[in-house]
């Protein structure tokens, strides 16, 4: 690293510079850094990002506890009567020492210094191509030049409706509820996207009275209808309230109560956890000084992850889907790409992900409408988990469907949908079917092991009929 006069001020020769270490971030830092290049890590909060501190992992802690609780209140029907009495601060406990370490990064930064990453506390903005302007906690200012260019992987925060009276009310985001100690009597949910769902399940299994308001027609929106559909049952027969097609007006809060006005009902409860979304970190940033618009939905990248000259950007910010692996997927495009090497390309098409509710909602590549809105020869198959033989012995707890949607010109699936216990682990066999782009009378000439969750797969793709290609 060398320190020259460049342009009006001091500035610092390196590399690359990455702003923001979310797990995409600190992933790129860590493997140019280990390749022999000078990087510099800009973080304004914990190094680590949202994932392990405030999102996935303390989120998956609070989940696993509350299925606990829900399998040991199954053992009643199964097994002879059992008694739980819930006890958050185990949940609380785990989640500050394991999970967070008391929000304490120390850890990360060890882990990115070791593999000689400079990492710098403050917030990072863009002033051109490949320069980058740190504003340090100190009130310093440091410029850095970066010769083979800048990482973005600045993340998003929640995204707060604008909605009267709302912002002038205590209410939480997934930060505050990462921070829980003591559970409320009772809690709204804003939001019955993946984060509100999985929060309120697992809120809701240790004794909170939740409701769930959505504005749109049914929760967890974007996955199969299908899906929605399981999830909505199980979540009422939980207890869940779940207001769906409600438009909230108007938020207060008096009286350690939170009334929540909609075009219907009216919500009381003693706390409000807003789940509504999120927004990208692109102000601030710099991004008009590179030719760049941070009023964009997301930040356009090539298949190489390129956003500009001599700039990347991996993780939220990509709109490529808002998930961990995602975000470190492409940090390793981004790592091939700034060493020069022949590496893979972006590719989506066999894109996973799971909602970690109860059963678990997975789904890989397109949906049915997707898929038709794409102009494909759309064939679906379904088959239920309860008629399966895994769910009529699994009983308690064995809600769920697989629903494969296929292309039949190819005689290739193009998406899949699993609800099922583990249904992260059973999507596992449909990512490769359509990454690998097997044909489905391959697949159907599988031997699927008797009697597991996945050989319900085996159901729904005969209920595909014949694709006329095979
Ligand atoms: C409650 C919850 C549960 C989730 N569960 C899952 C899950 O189960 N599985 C999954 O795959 N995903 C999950 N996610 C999503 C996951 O957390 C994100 O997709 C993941 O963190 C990747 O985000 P990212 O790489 O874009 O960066 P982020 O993790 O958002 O990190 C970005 C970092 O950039 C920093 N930053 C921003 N601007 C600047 C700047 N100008 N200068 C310096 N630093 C800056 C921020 O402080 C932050 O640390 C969950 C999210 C939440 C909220």
């Amino acid at each position: 690293m060398s320190e020259q006069q460049a342009g009006s001020g001091k500035s610092e020769q390196v590399d690359v510079v990455v702003i923001g270490l979310g797990p995409g971030g600190e992933y790129t830092a860590q493997k140019l850094a280990e390749a022999g290049l000078s990087v510099v890590g800009v973080e304004r909060d914990l190094v680590g990002g949202e994932c392990p501190f405030h999102g996935c992992i303390p989120s998956k802690m609070m989940i696993r506890a509350a299925d606990a609780l829900a399998e040991a209140r199954r053992a009643t029907t199964l097994a002879g009567a059992v008694e739980v009495t819930p006890d958050w601060s185990l949940v609380a406990e785990r989640v500050d020492r394991q999970a967070t370490s008391h929000w304490d990064d120390s850890s990360h930064v060890t882990r990115l210094e070791d593999a000689g990453v400079r990492v710098v506390r403050g917030q990072g903005r863009l002033d051109g191509p490949g320069r980058v302007v740190v504003e340090e906690r100190d009130g310093h200012t440091r410029t850095f030049v970066a010769s083979r260019g800048v990482v973005l992987n600045t993340g998003t925060a929640p995204a707060v409706p604008p909605v009267e009276g709302l912002a002038d009310t205590p209410y939480w985001t997934n930060r505050e509820v990462m921070h829980l100690t003591e559970l409320p009597r009772s809690l709204a949910v804003l939001g019955g996207g993946p984060i509100g769902a999985e929060l309120a399940q697992a809120l809701a299994r240790f004794g909170v009275e939740v409701t769930v308001l959505e504005m749109a027609p049914r929760i967890l929106g974007p996955v199969e209808p299908e899906a929605s559909a399981v999830i909505t049952d199980v979540f009422e027969r939980e207890g869940i309230t779940v207001l769906t097609g409600v438009e909230v007006r108007r938020v207060s809060h008096d009286h350690d109560t939170f009334r929540i006005e909609t075009d219907g009902p009216v919500v009381e409860a003693d706390r409000l956890l807003v789940a509504a979304g999120r927004r990208l970190h692109l102000h601030g940033l710099g991004l008009e000084t590179v030719g760049l618009d941070p009023d964009v939905r997301a930040l356009a990248t090539d298949d190489r992850q390129r956003a500009g000259e001599r700039l990347w950007a991996v993780g939220d910010i990509t709109g490529k889907g808002q998930f961990t692996h995602v975000s470190m997927y492409q940090g390793e495009i981004v790592v091939d790409d700034v060493l020069g090497r022949d590496g893979r390309r972006a590719d989506y098409r066999a894109l996973s992900w799971v909602t970690f509710t109860d059963p678990e909602v997975a789904a890989v590549g397109m949906s049915e409408r997707q898929a038709r809105e794409a102009g494909l020869t759309v064939r679906v198959g379904h088959a239920d988990i309860p008629e399966s033989s895994r769910g009529w012995i699994h009983q308690a707890g064995n809600e769920g469907i697989v629903k494969v949607v296929a292309d039949a010109d190819r005689g290739i699936l193009v998406g899949a949908t699993v609800v099922s216990p583990a249904g992260g682990e059973v999507i596992g066999l449909l990512a490769t079917a359509i990454h690998a782009e097997v044909p489905v009378s391959t697949l159907r000439g599988m031997h699927f092991a008797y009697p597991t969750f996945h050989r319900t797969i085996e159901s729904a793709l005969d209920d595909l009929g014949d694709l006329g290609s095979e």
